[in-house]
């Protein structure tokens, strides 16, 4: 798997304490470290903007953000490219969709992916479609996205993902744009929920074994 891409956090990255940074109360004891945290995040996405940009050139694009955790990705790129369009030469017209998928319950990957709401997929027939998701793990998610998408003939379809995990379950499936490989843990914040919590969590953080009880559905 070709991983210059990203920005490679490796599995024997020890992360950031808990108390260098700052985290709401209620997750104090629930989280093991901060693997990434949000400054290194804005950064990382400043670049994706600008290779998107760069790549789609004046052709217009719809970004379809898979709810609900790429939602802080997906307003965060889309801030950054719309700023690049505001201050240089090229500018891309932007439009905006979304679809909700559940794959996950606790930190399990369900076997089946739902897709449990969303716009009409119809509207991205003959577009160049940029699909922002939060995180490749296994990547049945986004296959099962993309087989989907086909259906509805877009002219093009690329992905963006803000992490892909590196694990031995996985298809082998590569983004188009990649923030940040991470070692095969179980991560929560910047949108990124364990059963609805964290996702209020600025960082991306491991979640501990008392975090995990403490949330379990
Ligand atoms: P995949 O189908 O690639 O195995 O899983 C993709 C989906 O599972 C993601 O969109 C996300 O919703 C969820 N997921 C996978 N790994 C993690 C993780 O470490 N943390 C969180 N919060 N969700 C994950």
């Amino acid at each position: 798997m070709a991983n210059n891409d990203c920005i490679v956090i490796k599995d024997s990255n020890d992360g950031y304490p808990l108390d260098m940074f700052c985290v709401p109360k209620h997750y104090e004891e629930d989280l093991e470290k901060i693997l990434i945290p949000s400054g290194l995040i804005a950064d990382r996405i400043e670049r994706l903007a600008l290779e998107i940009v760069h790549d789609f050139s004046h052709e217009g694009l719809v970004c379809l953000c898979v709810l609900k955790g790429g939602y802080k990705f997906f307003t965060d790129l889309l801030d950054r490219i719309k700023q690049l369009n505001r201050i240089t030469e090229k500018s891309i017209p932007l439009a905006v969709d979304f679809i909700r998928l559940k794959s996950y319950v606790n930190d399990q990957s369900l076997d089946k992916v739902e897709v449990i709401g969303g716009d009409n997929l119809d509207n991205l027939t003959g577009k160049n479609v940029l699909v922002v998701e939060d995180i490749i793990d296994t990547g049945k998610t986004i296959q099962t996205l993309l087989t989907l998408l086909k259906t509805v003939k877009p002219k093009c379809v690329k992905v963006a993902s803000l992490l892909v995990k590196r694990t031995p379950s996985s298809v082998g499936y590569r983004p188009d744009y990649v923030g940040f490989e991470i070692p095969d843990a179980f991560v929560v914040g910047y949108a990124l929920d364990y059963n609805e919590y964290f996702r209020d969590l600025n960082h991306i953080c491991i979640i501990n074994d008392h975090g995990k009880q403490k949330y379990a559905s």
